[in-house]
């Protein structure tokens, strides 16, 4: 059977523990989309890791991981990764690469940038990591799938068809140096020689793996707010961010996805450009930030300041809905034990009319929060392991928020580590 677990809003939800955690139970996890552009922060006995590739399933000896053909496959950053992960003490991880993974170019990466450069203060707040060059290409049908890397012949004539016209680009709009042939085949030799003993057929290996009657856990990067076709579009991502992609990015039926674990932050946070209807400022967002997540809310990859905010029901209800979830793993519930009183987002005003649906962009830039307003609860809950043990108001704002999002939290999350969590019964299940 299939599992995935994926975020309700924004990213940066704690998937990476939740999928660390789950890894256990799992003989295989995958990534299906996205790249090296997001980040997860795991903390074990190992260490703590900021994945950015390689599936947060990586620690386990009995787990294989893979890269899915949904991936934007950063060669080299994919092997750092893995040298970095041995380099702390994990054992080798079991890697399979598809061999339809399309291969992030050295010049996505400059593309990104000097498309930034270009749109200025106008830009989408990218992390110049090639990623939406990349699926351009891809879709315009100029991409490289790693399999391509193994015909020498026909991949140089390719090159030399696709230079020719991104020349005319770095020429004439982005005045910058043109790229050579000859340059970029010797890169992808080494990018051949990197990738060959873990590129395979990944779909074929799960589909005899689901057969035989194999756990696999789909993990997706960043969360539905950030999905193209339904996120806040154009402040989105470049691929689809949702569960039912996973069957898509991984190769793999639908009807195998049996469970899908929508990960929920107890509050919340963005990074980037665009609307956030619950939006805090000033001091009371530095606090959050500084005391939020696992050290404060900074980018795992590119260490920018998260911009924060209140727990929002209207977004997280249809991020949760969007993903079809079946559970909910409610995360970072810990940070919040300072407050006395805890403001929540259970409605948005737009044009003096207040809706719990989440609209389209143009709508939701003029969107104003309806708070209303739950009591602290004033204590630290790491370490509790019995959802009895909570104390009332923490239960209580759990209870609340589940009300609100219609979906059963299953799960609370009250510390980084993979034993900091609450198993609970709900009775929306
Ligand atoms: P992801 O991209 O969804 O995996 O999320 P990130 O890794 O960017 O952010 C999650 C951060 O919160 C990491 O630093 C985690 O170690 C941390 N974290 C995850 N769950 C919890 C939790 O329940 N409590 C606290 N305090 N930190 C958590």
């Amino acid at each position: 059977m299939v599992k995935a677990i994926v975020g309700a809003n924004w990213g940066d939800e704690g998937k990476g523990k939740i999928t660390d955690m789950l890894a256990q139970q799992s003989d295989i996890v995958v990534r299906f989309q996205g790249g090296a552009n997001a980040g997860h922060t795991i903390v074990n006995h190992y260490g703590k890791f900021a994945l950015h590739t390689l599936p947060s399933g990586v620690f386990y000896d009995h787990t294989t991981s893979i890269i899915g053909n949904g991936v934007a496959l950063d060669i080299p950053k994919l092997m750092e990764e893995y040298q970095t992960v041995v380099s702390k003490g994990v054992p080798a991880p079991k890697l399979l690469v598809s061999d339809r993974a399309q291969i992030v170019m050295p010049y996505h990466v400059l593309f990104d940038a000097y498309e930034e450069e270009r749109l200025a203060g106008k830009s989408f707040g990218s992390t110049k990591s090639g990623i939406a060059p990349f699926y351009s290409d891809k879709y315009a049908k100029i991409g490289f799938q790693v399999q391509e890397l193994f015909d020498e012949e026909a991949l140089r004539e390719k090159l030399e068809r696709i230079v020719a016209t991104k020349n005319v680009l770095l020429e004439n709009l982005y005045h910058k140096p043109l790229l050579s042939v000859d340059e970029l085949f010797d890169t992808l030799m080494k990018y051949k020689e990197m990738i060959k003993p873990y590129v395979c057929d990944t779909s074929l290996y799960l589909w005899n793996a689901l057969k035989e009657g194999k756990t696999v856990l789909l993990e997706g990067q960043l969360g539905s707010l950030k999905d193209p076709d339904h996120g806040i579009y154009p402040m989105v991502t470049s691929s689809s961010t949702l569960a039912a992609y996973g069957a898509i990015g991984a190769g793999v039926p639908p009807y195998e996805i049996k469970q899908i674990v929508t990960v929920v932050k107890a509050y919340s946070s963005a990074v980037g450009a665009g609307a956030f209807v619950s939006e805090i400022f000033g001091v009371e967002a530095d606090e959050l930030r500084r005391r939020g997540g696992d050290g404060g809310e900074y980018g795992a990859t590119t260490g920018r300041p998260r911009r924060m905010g209140w727990f929002d029901c209207v977004a997280s209800r249809y991020g949760c809905r969007l993903q079809g979830t079946t559970d909910v793993a409610f995360t970072v519930l810990d940070v919040l034990g300072y407050l006395d009183k805890i403001p929540v987002c259970v409605g948005y005003e737009i044009d003096g009319k207040v809706t719990q649906d989440f609209p389209t962009t143009g709508l939701l830039e003029k969107a104003k929060p309806v708070l209303e307003v739950l009591d602290g609860w004033k204590c630290d809950i790491r370490g509790i392991k019995n959802y009895d043990e909570l104390p009332e108001n923490c239960r209580k704002y759990i209870e609340f928020i589940e009300e609100k999002i219609g979906f059963p939290i299953t799960m609370v999350s009250n510390g980084p580590k993979r034993e900091d969590i609450i198993y609970r019964e709900s009775k929306l299940k």
